[in-house]
């Protein structure tokens, strides 16, 4: 191993420690890196000096002597950047602390035709154009940055962007329908435009990043974003997942089942998003709730095509789960479409089909605020590429 390569892991582990343990003291870093005081305090100068981390005051001291001074990472003293451009309305963006926490907010309104693309029918074999063209997208995207960094107050780490679409690990969006994107080189746009580094995912992605880095989440564990269409985010023995063509967790066009389905917008019959969207859910949620003019509707009703998008769910994870020992499966989406009925159908289709051991520790569980994930997600891959923190 390289000696820089080696430092710069070391300056990561200590940041690591950190961020997760909260502040302590040099002797306590060394000893919980295993590291000697000499290397740690070094480390540290190094730190301090980068702006990274600071001294936050003194321990209370202990029976053997003086107090020592106690060190942390630079949580409220650097900000970052996170833009979500999932969301078919607008662009999101918001300014971040280091623990995530959003102390501002931006977005640009993104003009759609909801009577085309809002209905959930999508149909005929094209994907919907894109309400913006590409160009404007990429306007949009960069005065939303502008008033971020305006918002700012303090130094920026870096700026962090969850996008639609397919997203090679050169910063370059492949393929993006929503935005009418294609090969969009936007980490190098946004970075030349500010001077800034940029990290560039997929939204689904940066929402496992949020869960993984910023949340319950384990090191094991599968995120399901349900928006116009449905993707997934993998994390792997603590790492994401790419892939073999950056699309890891594309599993809105696997097709579920062989009994048929609807025709979906790729052209395919039965596709896992022609049951789990945002928009054909709430068709689903509609078809069942009962009509007010209806005598006594029964109160254990059970809204049958949610637990059918449920149980096409499920049944297209729970390989991916038992391959790869998942023991977390995040459904995340909008609260009004990610029903109880939707989350106990997909809890008990996926434990029927599972191994004893898999099920044993499996967690089926929800995210609590699936309307900034992406922003604090896109922030976690910032934390992650310019300190190594996760
Ligand atoms: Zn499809």
């Amino acid at each position: 191993m390289q000696p820089s390569h080696a430092r710069r892991q070391n300056l990561s582990l200590a940041l690591q420690a950190l961020y997760s343990s909260g502040p302590m003291s040099r002797a306590d870093l060394a000893r919980s890196l295993g590291l000697t005081k000499v290397t740690v305090s070094e480390l540290v100068t190094a730190l301090l000096d980068r702006g990274h981390a600071i001294e936050v005051g003194r321990s209370t001291p202990g029976r053997m002597g003086k107090p020592s001074i106690l060190v942390d990472v630079n949580r409220t003293g650097l900000q970052m950047i996170g833009l979500d451009l999932s969301d078919h309305r607008a662009l999101h963006g918001a300014v971040l602390d280091l623990d995530g926490t959003v102390v501002a907010r931006a977005q640009r309104p993104v003009l759609t035709d909801d009577s085309v693309i809002g209905d959930g029918s999508t149909a005929g074999p094209d994907y919907p154009a894109g309400p913006l063209g590409g160009e404007r997208a990429v306007d949009l995207v960069l005065e939303l940055v502008a008033e971020c960094l305006a918002l700012a107050t303090a130094p920026i780490l870096g700026i962090g962007i969850g996008t639609p679409g397919i997203v090679g690990s050169d910063g370059v969006v492949k393929t993006a329908p929503n935005l009418d994107w294609r090969d969009v080189p936007l980490r190098d746009i946004v970075a030349s435009a500010t001077n800034l580094p940029v990290s560039l995912c997929n939204d689904a992605d940066a929402a496992a990043h949020a869960d993984h880095t910023l949340g319950d989440g384990g090191d094991d564990l599968v995120l399901v974003k349900i928006g116009r269409g449905v993707g997934c985010g993998l994390i792997v023995g603590g790492r994401r997942v790419r892939g073999a063509h950056s699309a890891a967790g594309e599993i809105g066009h696997v097709v579920v089942g062989t009994d048929g389905g609807r025709r979906c917008r790729c052209g395919k019959v039965g596709c896992l998003e022609t049951w789990v969207s945002a928009p054909r859910l709430e068709q689903a949620i509609a078809a069942s709730t009962p009509d007010p003019a209806d005598a006594a509707p029964h109160a254990d009703d059970v809204p049958d095509a949610v637990t059918a998008a449920g149980e096409r769910l499920a049944i297209a994870l729970a390989p991916v789960v038992a391959a790869l020992d998942l023991a977390d499966v995040v459904l995340c989406g909008p609260a009004h479409v990610i029903v109880p009925a939707l989350v106990e159908s997909v809890e008990r289709t996926l434990r029927a089909r599972l191994f004893t051991v898999e099920n044993a520790t499996l967690r089926v569980r929800v995210v609590e605020d699936p309307n900034d994930i992406v922003v604090r997600g896109a922030a976690a891959l910032v934390l992650l590429d310019q300190l190594g923190v996760s």
